[in-house]
């Protein structure tokens, strides 16, 4: 008898050879940038606070909304200050 093991894990071993995977659900990501937005809705991480009152977003374009909506705050004084505070962070 001639054992052909070969062909059994053909297909079914198609390990990402990437890093740009969630380690919390396995989910895969084009953009690192991408992976990182999404592990904070796994984490629940909001870094992204407001300077004018205690709310918080874990997205960036969260908080934009809130300060035009909270404070009337234009698009360009918001991203003026994001630059400022947030400028390290991946939006
Ligand atoms: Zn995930
Ligand atoms: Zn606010």
């Amino acid at each position: 008898m001639q054992e052909t093991s070969e062909g059994l894990v053909y297909g079914s071993s198609t390990a990402p050879n990437d890093s740009r995977v969630c380690p919390y659900c396995q989910k895969s990501f084009y953009l690192p940038k991408d992976l990182v937005r999404h592990v904070r809705t796994h984490t629940g991480e909001k870094p992204f606070t407001c300077t004018l009152c205690v709310y918080a977003a874990s997205r960036k374009n969260h908080l934009k909304k809130h300060c035009a909506k909270e404070h009337l705050m234009s698009s360009d004084e918001f991203e003026r200050i994001a630059k400022r505070l947030f400028g390290h962070l991946v939006s």
